[in-house]
């Protein structure tokens, strides 16, 4: 017999707290209170930003990286440092957040939606090959909720039609793709600081110049400036092209300086955690947990796992409501729908008023163009993963889940 659920008046499973902390102390305090008193909070005069990167590109083993005011900012930067201009197409994922393809469209790019794999829930390779077209730039792996993506086959079809690889780390901090940090691989890796990433600053960002080359890195640190080179005491600001101003005061630099020294505690709990959960749910049917890419690391910004509807009396509506009911906190889905089914795409409306830059391609964002991850976001369940959170934590998460599952298990034909 399954046991009575919470939803239908039995017992809870979740009977203590989640576990909670504070993720800005006194290390904040002590660098934000230097940073106001260099009297400036200007990048290029204040020490704090400059900190902040020397620490981040040690931790990350590269040579230079660019702060930005955001992670949209950062990967908006990466594209413009690309070269991606108007009427060129960039391939990315349809499950991320908008942030990834904002900055695609002030380019005057169009974004174009490869489907993901149905268990990583990451950019299907074979899927990206196969929407190249003469347009094609770049492509944007989106490593989702800390999983890295398949960069080798990535980075081999990026070769062969030579295109840029922009990775989008906002939320893979630490990720471990074939012993290689996420980041690192691609031409560019655009992270975010803002306040619900593994690190927050308020808002922020930063974007790795992987070629170590210093020309590339002038490029990069202009786009994020307004196209002003500012190297030493020299300025340059003879305009030749559109840039943002997309720069991070010394307050981020400050608070970002303690934040990365607690960066690595947070991503190998986070990493344990979710691995624990993975374990817990083992072998219950009708719960798909999420695959971790071959030979990687995850450092789980969430947790989103499948229902295989085919084995469970639930809809995922219905399996959520009762996880809630057992005290355990989720939701339907990741967004709502992949971002191609937004209003913006099905009416190909960008600047209120006119199609363009969609008018400059034949892209299509019809229902149905990445089955993958419209199925992916119908029958999977999310739960935030906290480095505060205890083991106990998980464990009840985990029994909760099985209890559910349980519950709901069609009954076995004969
Ligand atoms: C958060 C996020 C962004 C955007 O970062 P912001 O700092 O909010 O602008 C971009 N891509 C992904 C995958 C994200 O999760």
């Amino acid at each position: 017999m399954a046991e009575s659920l919470a939803i239908h008046g039995g017992p809870k499973v979740k009977t203590t707290p989640f576990g909670t902390g504070k993720r800005f102390g006194e290390e904040e305090l002590k660098e934000l209170r230097e940073a106001l008193e260099q009297d400036t909070l200007f990048y290029h005069y204040g020490e704090k930003v400059k900190g902040f990167l020397k620490k981040f590109n040690e931790m990350y083993g590269v040579r230079y990286s660019v702060a930005a005011s955001s992670g949209t900012a950062a990967i908006h930067v990466a594209l413009g440092a690309a070269g991606v201009t108007a009427g060129d197409e960039v391939i990315t994922s349809p499950i991320t957040d908008q942030g990834t393809v904002i900055g695609i469209l002030y380019q005057n790019a169009i974004p174009v939606f490869a489907d993901v794999l149905p268990d990583t829930y990451n950019l299907d390779p074979a899927s990206i090959e196969a929407r190249i077209t003469k347009r094609t730039k770049a492509i944007v792996a989106v490593h989702l909720a800390g999983n890295p993506c398949d960069m080798d086959a990535i980075m081999a079809i990026a070769r062969k039609h030579r295109l840029k690889v922009i990775e989008d780390c906002a939320q893979s901090y630490m990720s471990v793709y074939k012993g290689r940090l996420v980041g690192t691989i691609g031409d560019y890796g655009c992270f975010s600081t803002n306040d619900f990433k593994h690190i927050s600053t308020g808002d922020g960002g930063m974007v790795t110049v992987n070629s170590g080359d210093e020309q590339d890195y002038a490029i990069v640190h202009a786009f994020a400036d307004k196209n002003y080179e500012r190297f030493d005491t020299k300025v340059s600001r003879d305009i030749h092209h559109l840039a943002p101003n997309y720069r991070m005061t010394e307050l981020q630099g400050a608070v970002g300086i303690a934040q990365l020294d607690k960066l690595a505690w947070i991503c190998d709990t986070r990493k344990a955690y979710g691995a624990m959960l993975t374990e817990g749910l083992a072998g219950t049917p009708g719960i798909v947990p999420p695959a971790v890419t071959e030979d990687s690391e995850s450092t789980y910004w969430f947790y989103l796992f499948r229902l295989d509807t085919n084995l469970l009396n639930a809809t995922v509506d219905a399996f959520v409501a009762a996880l809630n009911a057992e005290g355990i906190p989720c939701i339907r889905g990741y967004i709502p729908q992949p971002v191609y089914l937004q209003p913006m795409f099905q009416k190909k409306e960008a600047y209120p008023g006119t199609n363009y830059p969609f008018s400059l391609s034949d892209v299509s964002y019809e229902r149905g163009i990445c089955p993958n991850a419209e199925a992916v976001l119908q029958t999977s369940v999310r739960m935030g993963i906290s480095e505060f959170y205890t083991p106990d934590d998980i464990r009840d998460m985990a029994t909760a889940i099985r209890k559910v599952a349980a519950f709901f298990r069609k009954a076995e034909e004969s």
